[in-house]
C-alpha cells in the first residue's frame, strides 16, 4: 500500500452502517448528522457492485468507510478503505437538486473507482499519476451511465471533461498529459484538469477504437 493512501481520522464521528453485503460499508459523519448519509450509502453500495463487475476483480478489502469531513479542502480523497469527502458532498438532503445529485453520485463512484486504479495498482512514481485520475474519471462515467442512465453521465463527460481538455489544450500554458516529476514537491504541478479531462478523453478514444468489450478485457 502506498503511504499517501493511509488515513487516520480522530473526532466525534457517528457511524451509519449498510445493512448487508460482503464488504462492511459505513458512512461516518459529524455527531448528529449520520442520517443524512443514507442516500450516499445506497449510491456507494450500488457503485461498488457495478465497479466489481466492470473491473472483474472483487473489492480487495473487508471494509469501506466513507467519511464526511467538515471544511475538507478538496472534494474528496481516495484513501484506501477510508475515503474522505467534504461533508456537503456526502451528506445529501432528500431535497437536493438533480444537478447537485449528479455531481455527488459521480464523486462517490470516482473515489471508489480509485480503490482499484490508484490503490490496488499504484504508479511506481508520480510522473504516472495521470493514470490514476484519467482512469478513475473514465471508469466513473462508464459505471454511472450503466447504473444511473437517467443521470446522463456520458453527456456530462463530454460537456465537462472533454471540453476542459480542449479548452486547456488551447492555452499557451498547455502541457503533455504525462508530466515529468523530479521531486515530490512538484506533484501538485503535474496534476490538473488536463490530466483528468484530456487523459480520460484519450482513454475514451482508445475504447472507441478497440470497442468496449476488448478494452474492458484488457
Ligand atoms: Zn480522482
Amino acid at each position: 500500500m502506498a503511504t499517501y493512501l493511509f488515513y487516520l481520522g480522530v473526532g466525534p464521528f457517528e457511524r451509519l452502517n449498510a445493512p448487508t453485503g460482503k464488504v462492511s460499508m459505513s458512512i461516518l459523519a459529524p455527531a448528529g448528522r449520520s442520517g443524512e448519509g443514507q442516500r450516499a450509502l445506497e449510491v456507494a453500495r450500488a457503485g461498488l457492485e457495478e465497479l466489481e463487475r466492470y473491473y472483474r476483480i472483487p473489492y480487495p478489502l473487508p471494509k469501506l468507510d466513507l467519511i464526511a469531513v467538515p471544511e475538507f479542502p478538496f472534494g474528496a480523497m481516495e484513501n484506501w478503505g477510508a475515503i474522505t469527502f467534504r461533508d456537503m458532498q456526502l451528506l445529501i438532503a432528500p431535497s437536493t437538486p438533480a444537478g447537485e445529485m449528479r455531481y455527488t453520485v459521480a464523486t462517490i463512484v470516482h473515489e471508489i473507482a480509485h480503490q482499484w486504479f490508484g490503490n490496488l495498482v499504484t504508479p511506481s512514481w508520480w510522473t504516472d499519476i495521470w493514470l490514476n485520475e484519467s482512469f478513475a474519471t473514465f471508469v466513473e462515467h462508464k459505471v454511472v451511465e450503466r447504473r444511473y442512465p437517467e443521470l446522463k453521465s456520458v453527456e456530462d463527460f463530454l460537456s465537462i471533461w472533454t471540453r476542459w481538455g480542449f479548452m486547456l489544450d488551447s492555452l499557451p500554458t498547455t502541457h503533455p498529459i504525462v508530466v515529468e516529476v523530479g521531486d515530490t514537491r512538484e506533484v501538485n504541478q503535474a496534476i490538473d484538469r488536463l490530466s483528468y479531462g484530456k487523459g480520460a478523453s484519450v482513454l475514451r478514444m482508445i475504447e472507441g477504437y478497440l470497442g468496449s468489450e476488448r478494452f474492458e478485457a484488457g
